[in-house]
């Protein structure tokens, strides 16, 4: 079957044919394609045509990385518009598809998964123990369903959502999620599982590829401050661990005291080797098991507690842990700062290829977005093959039709969001909407900006 002939719009453009074309040559040989095509001129629908004409189609599995809801939603909708009969869902994070409600005081992604981990393990969620309705999955099979879907039938049926879209995983052709999914590596491993694919059996896209090297680089990156030390030092003496609370107090106050001899009473940032701050500590690698443990117990009493399931220990340990790994390594930097009396380190990573290189021994990739060129500089930023295809699609729109003009004294900068400056940008919008003798599209910086 030809990609043009699950087209469900009545006009293909020429950009759309092309992408279409050379995506189905590399999921039908394997190997990795580089788009930079308009932004509005169909692209997801164009790769969705090639990926399920391919007579590969059940042979491997489609990973849709994409960086919002709204993206991942609009994969579905596209499927849905092609009539495609398979199986297929969007996905969200464990906080925004849980109906535990421990789970609303849980600050971050990676600290849900670890208090989810503790309630399954101690038989203490209710909608994860009334998993496993096949009645309940099987609404979801040979169609395309987004999150918000699953949320709602699970509501009704008072089932775990992320649980029900897990198991769905495995039945799926196709999953829109987001890139921690396939970048993570803390989170990869388990969802390669869930999905019951091999890395080499997947066709991975990269939604709005421009994105890739910050977030890959963000996740290998980390930062501890003193108020988050002090934190863990209290907890650590709280759960009546002495010699824990203090081995803290001492790193503590040698980072304090280390700061000081740098920084003296200015602020201030300091590349480090790594190591010399762990002179403080005797064995840094056994302290951060330490602190792991007695954190996992607080989190734990803080469930039962009903209180906001948190731990900076847990967080001091898997930074320290990180740390001490990452010590002589040269794709990390490893930085001193000081801000209002506050120190922090800081680990960072600017090679984003500590993270995507592992993940292109996938049978065949996509990364496309609007913003992309030059196309090398990305393939070679993110570890990419020399042999990566690399496509530049032209506009759809004529020249003449695209007219540039910029315009002085209005900005949304943070600082500058005042009733005032969206009163002018107002005026300047009307402005436009009275001399344009068609309708107006208007794209704003943020949501916040837009209403
Ligand atoms: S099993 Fe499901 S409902 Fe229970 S805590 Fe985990 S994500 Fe939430």
């Amino acid at each position: 079957m030809q990609p043009e002939e699950l087209f469900p719009y009545p006009e293909i453009r020429p950009a759309q044919l092309e992408l279409m074309r050379a995506a189905r040559e590399i999921i039908d040989s394997g190997g990795h394609l580089v788009v930079e095509g308009p932004t509005g001129m169909g692209k997801t629908v164009a790769l969705l045509c090639s990926l399920l004409s391919s007579p590969r189609v059940d042979e491997y599995k489609v990973v849709y990385c994409c960086r919002t809801h709204k993206q991942m939603d609009r994969v579905i909708e596209e499927l849905r518009a092609m009539k495609a009969r398979i199986t297929a869902l969007s996905m969200r994070g464990k906080r925004e598809m849980c109906l535990n409600r421990l789970m609303r005081f849980v600050p971050s992604a990676s600290e849900a998964a670890q208090v989810c981990a503790i309630l399954k393990r101690r038989g203490k969620c209710e909608f994860f123990e009334r998993r496993g309705s096949s009645r309940v999955l099987r609404e979801f099979f040979d169609r395309p369903v987004t999150a918000g879907e699953i949320l709602s039938v699970c509501r009704r049926e008072e089932l775990c959502p992320y649980e029900l879209a897990k198991e769905l995983l495995g039945e799926a052709r196709l999953a829109a999620v987001s890139y921690l999914y396939i970048l993570d590596p803390s989170i990869r491993g388990g969802f390669l599982q869930e999905i019951g694919e091999r890395l080499e059996n997947l066709v991975i896209v990269f939604d709005e590829a421009h994105n890739l090297p910050a977030t890959a680089s963000e996740i290998a990156s980390d930062r501890l401050t003193s108020t988050s030390i002090s934190l863990a030092v209290r907890e650590a003496e709280e759960a009546g661990e002495k010699k824990l609370s203090r081995e803290l107090t001492g790193w503590f106050r040698f980072l304090q005291g280390f700061a000081g001899e740098i920084f003296g009473e200015k602020e201030g940032e300091k590349l480090l080797e790594g190591r010399e701050v762990l002179n403080g500590l005797e064995a840094p690698a056994e302290l951060a098991e330490r602190a792991e443990e007695v954190g996992e117990n607080i989190l734990w009493k803080r469930v039962e507690e009903g209180r906001a399931p948190r731990s900076h220990l847990r967080h001091l340990s898997s930074f320290l842990a990180l740390w001490v790994e990452s010590c002589g390594m040269e794709e990390y930097l490893h930085i001193l700062s000081k801000r209002r009396a506050q120190f922090s380190l800081e680990l960072s990573v600017l090679d984003p290829r500590i993270i995507t290189q592992e993940i292109w021994d996938c049978w065949a990739s996509v990364s496309m977005s609007g913003t992309l060129a030059p196309l090398e500089a990305y393939r070679d930023l993110v570890g990419l093959p020399s042999t990566a295809r690399l496509l530049e699609l032209p506009s759809p729109f004529p020249e003449e039709n695209v007219l540039c003009l910029a315009t002085e004294g209005v900005t949304t900068k943070e600082e500058f969001r005042l009733p005032q400056m969206y009163q002018k940008i107002n005026e300047k919008l009307a402005e436009i909407c009275e001399e344009v003798p068609a309708n107006v599209g208007i794209f704003t910086a943020s949501y916040e900006v837009l209403r």
